[in-house]
């Protein structure tokens, strides 16, 4: 099985679960960054709604594909790594680990 950003290291502890395995390979792969997608992770703060993926971090970041609206992944990154927030939307789609939203993100910001 492949994957377009996500190591195979990370991919085969996903194959666990939300566990140490998991967590480990997360750090030891990418770092702080990895370490903090597993919070996002274990702590249920990916989101799921009709347009986008969205974390719920200090602020609330979009994700889509290889882009993320946060400051990290477009001034520290610069684009080229994934954040934390993409590792953890990708994560959380191979384990099927996010909350579902029945609403469009973008219509739920005008509110
Ligand atoms: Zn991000």
């Amino acid at each position: 099985m492949s994957h377009k950003f996500l190591k195979s290291e990370v991919i085969e502890a996903a194959k666990k679960g939300v566990g140490y395995e998991l967590y480990k390979a997360l750090f030891l792969n990418y770092g702080k960054r990895g370490e903090k997608a597993f919070h996002y992770i274990y702590q249920r703060r990916v989101k799921k709604y009709l347009d986008f993926f969205v974390v719920v971090g200090r602020e609330e970041y979009i994700v889509e594909e290889f882009f993320c609206t946060c400051p990290d992944f477009q001034i520290n990154l610069k684009s080229r790594s994934p954040c934390a927030h993409i590792i953890a939307v990708e994560v959380a789609k191979l384990l099927k680990c996010y909350d579902e939203i029945d609403t469009y993100y973008m219509d739920f910001q005008k509110i």
